[in-house]
């Protein structure tokens, strides 16, 4: 008998670092978590604290010690790298750019990114904003951490919510070596691609693979959908107790360009989630 297993996706979910990185660390491990998602500073604003020495060297021993990776850090929400006012712009460029150079600090190889809002101006003009930041912030950057732009609901006026619109951000970018996407099935759902039925999960990963590259998939935000395929409607619902559901869910986990990568819950109840990511893991890969 092989006790080779096959690849299965790691689970986790995203976890405050309101009480410090170490007490944050010990959390994942309690709760089980193998890789875990944070925000760098204040969710809401563009603060942030001073890591101790000592904090990060504990957070660091920690994960190690339960063989928890990778850690993935998101930028907060409020910010809008596309901004057509100039004032959010260079808040943005600032916080990218603080943001990526703190994941280096902290051994984090990923910092997901939403593309943002073309407010009253086009599309094209918050795309090409959004291209002379990402290359502003990488050709400064002498890091490792690579920055993931986050697949988008299309609600209101975000952009980049389908991968056309994704080919011409792409297109922009100078440092590709240090650019990743990261797939978010609730915002995928909403955005009208099919991702519970296998059919509709395939066109979906051809149509990323054609337009950019399924090679720079690198991160799965798994969360489930409150509302119907295509509703551009961006909220996050617990596993199945969406339009997803855990058949959906389990159909995502299995796919075999998706199984190796790290799978991040955002909803609002992520113990019980965690299990049930578990019990559906367990029933795909019976480890
Ligand atoms: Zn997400």
């Amino acid at each position: 008998m092989s006790d080779i297993k096959a690849p299965c996706p790691r689970l986790g979910c995203h976890l405050s670092i309101g009480k410090g990185l170490d007490v944050t660390a010990s959390n994942a491990a309690k709760i089980g978590a193998e890789t875990f998602q944070v925000f760098l500073r204040n969710p809401r604003g563009a603060g942030f604290r001073v890591w101790k020495d000592r904090e990060i060297q504990k957070f660091k021993e920690t994960l190690n010690e339960h063989g928890i990776y990778p850690v993935v850090a998101h930028i907060p929400y409020i910010v809008n790298p596309a901004s057509p006012r100039d004032d959010l712009y260079e808040l943005a460029r600032r916080v990218v750019t603080e943001d990526l150079n703190r994941c280096d600090i902290l051994e984090a190889p990923y910092l997901v990114l939403h593309p943002g809002s073309r407010g009253d101006g086009s599309t094209e003009e918050a795309i090409d904003r959004l291209i002379s930041l990402v290359n502003n912030v990488l050709e400064g950057s002498e890091g490792k951490a690579m920055l993931l732009i986050e697949t988008m609901a299309g609600m209101g006026k975000e952009i980049c919510s389908t991968f056309d619109e994704m080919k011409l951000l792409w297109s922009g970018i100078n440092r590709k070596d240090r650019l990743g996407l990261c797939f978010d099935s609730c915002h995928l759902f909403a955005a009208g691609y099919d991702v519970a039925t296998s059919d509709g999960l395939s066109r979906l990963l051809d149509e990323i693979d054609n337009k950019i590259g399924i090679h720079y998939l690198k991160v799965v935000h798994i969360n489930d959908c409150l509302r119907e395929l295509g509703s551009h409607i961006d909220r996050h619902a617990p596993i199945g107790k969406g339009q997803i559901g855990v058949d959906g869910i389990a159909n995502i986990m299995k796919n075999p360009l998706l199984q190796e990568l790290p799978f991040i819950l955002e909803t609002p109840t992520i113990e019980q989630d965690l299990k049930t990511l578990r019990e559906i893991r367990a029933s795909i890969y019976n480890h």
